[in-house]
């Protein structure tokens, strides 16, 4: 079958497919103080996950990152990332998880053996206090986690939100040690894909604060830009960073992405309103040839991204069900 592509010139090689909506962190600027959560009979099961994971590798989709909430919640994780591992013979080339690596140290090495070739943990302060006040949990179990994924020899980057007035003094202690353990670091800015009335554009730290930020202390060198929402930078002479600005400079017209999530709605766009419920779908008996067409026409009407829809959307689902 043909790539998937969009009305805009965009083929379609990611996928992230989020496992979960529970988390046991409550990062404020993911979801609400007290998120309810989706019926978890609602949640596609195992078999659901495979069968939608399938039909999008036989459409192109190359790398498959699997999010959540917090996907080490899902009981039987090791089984879904075989069965996803079993695809690779059908074009599928990668398996990445994105955690917040609390749970993630007894069962590190028998991911890796699963099948998962690379992890993003998200660490916002190496500050236990300023981690505490914005994830509301403790760091230790995190850092136990990261060094688990490192003696397992698994590929681990690190990705950290920055909010001002919660962690923006954190971003060259993150920096520094991150590059002290070698480890690639990404800082994302602040997205309005939180709870309702939460965000604040002034709260956002724009790429251009971290940048200002970190070049009072170190060098700071632009690379060229590949095709990665991150900018690349090089600190120091050696050590890459990156930046994801969707807020000050978006970076939509190469979006190679699609997400599921935890119910198998298809959002081709993190800032849609609305998407797909292909979940649904299966669930009413829909045959692989239509609901092939269903996703072949969806993210054909993919919308353009932020830059023509900026601020925050109007939709029930916070970041935290929508799969980041
Ligand atoms: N629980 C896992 C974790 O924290 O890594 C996976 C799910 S989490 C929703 C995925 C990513 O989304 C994390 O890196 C998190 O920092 C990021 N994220 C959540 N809310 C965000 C927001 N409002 N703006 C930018 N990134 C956000
Ligand atoms: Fe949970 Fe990840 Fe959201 Fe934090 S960012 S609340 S760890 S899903």
């Amino acid at each position: 079958m043909s790539p998937l592509i969009d009305s805009h010139g965009r083929t379609k090689r990611k996928l992230r497919i989020s496992l979960t909506d529970r988390c046991n962190f409550r990062c404020t600027y993911c979801m609400p103080e007290h998120p309810d959560w989706l019926p978890r009979a609602s949640l596609l099961d195992r078999g659901e996950i495979v069968r939608l994971a399938a039909l999008f590798v036989d459409q192109g989709i190359e790398q498959i990152r699997l999010t959540g909430g917090e996907p080490l919640l899902r009981r039987d994780l090791v089984e879904c990332v075989k069965a996803i591992d079993g695809l690779r013979g059908r074009g599928l080339r990668r398996i990445s998880m994105t955690t917040n690596a609390s749970r993630i140290a007894p069962v590190a090495a028998t991911l890796v053996a699963a099948g998962v070739d690379d992890f993003n943990v998200s660490l916002d302060a190496v500050d236990p206090a300023i981690f505490r006040q914005m994830t509301k949990r403790e760091i230790a179990p995190v850092l136990d986690g990261i060094q688990a994924l490192a003696d397992a020899g698994a590929a681990v980057k690190i990705n950290a939100v920055v909010v001002r007035g919660d962690n923006e003094h954190q971003v060259v202690p993150l920096l520094e040690w991150a590059m002290a353990r070698q480890l690639p670091l990404r800082f994302i800015e602040y997205m309005p894909l939180d709870a309702p009335g939460h965000w604040r554009r002034d709260a956002v730290v724009s790429e251009a604060d971290m940048l200002a930020a970190i070049a009072a202390t170190h060098s700071v060198e632009t690379l060229p830009r590949a095709n990665d929402p991150a900018s690349p930078y090089r600190v120091d002479g050696h050590y890459p960073l990156g930046i994801i600005s969707t807020v000050s400079h978006p970076f939509c017209a190469s979006c190679d992405r699609l997400r599921l999530t935890a119910t198998g709605e298809l959002f081709t766009c993190l800032f849609s309103p609305v998407g797909m419920p292909l979940g649904a779908r299966m669930r009413e008996g829909i045959d692989d040839d239509t609901l092939a067409a269903t996703v072949r026409r969806a993210v054909w009407l993919k919308e353009a991204g932020y830059a023509a829809r900026p601020g925050p959307v109007d939709r029930p689902i916070t970041m935290h069900a929508m799969g980041g």
